[in-house]
């Protein structure tokens, strides 16, 4: 194979690796922008649910809640959660 040869076919690869590398940026870009904010695990954004890491309701706190965690987490939504939060999707345990 002759050096003008290898010069471009490395010059196609490069081209494809660019290629790829936007589509898979383009790709986490949409993602990230796509309505409710959705974390990894896709849960929901704190804001989304209007989390507040002190309940004004001592009867409703993320600690007595269906979707709790313990010992910091919860099932819906993403991040650290305080056992004495609270947010709009708070639902009593069962039993
Ligand atoms: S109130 Fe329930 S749903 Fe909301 S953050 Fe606390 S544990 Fe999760």
């Amino acid at each position: 194979m002759s050096q003008q040869n290898d010069k471009t076919r490395r010059g196609i690869l490069k081209a494809g690796l660019v290629a790829v590398g936007g589509a898979a940026a383009a790709g986490a870009a949409h993602a990230a922008g796509a309505g409710v904010q959705h974390f990894a695990q896709d849960k929901i954004a704190p804001a989304a649910v209007q989390y507040v890491d002190k309940t004004k309701n001592p009867a409703q706190r993320c600690d007595n809640c269906v979707n709790w965690e313990a010992p910091a987490g919860c099932k819906i939504v993403s991040g650290k959660i305080a056992p004495e939060g609270w947010c709009i999707a708070w639902a009593p345990k069962s039993g």
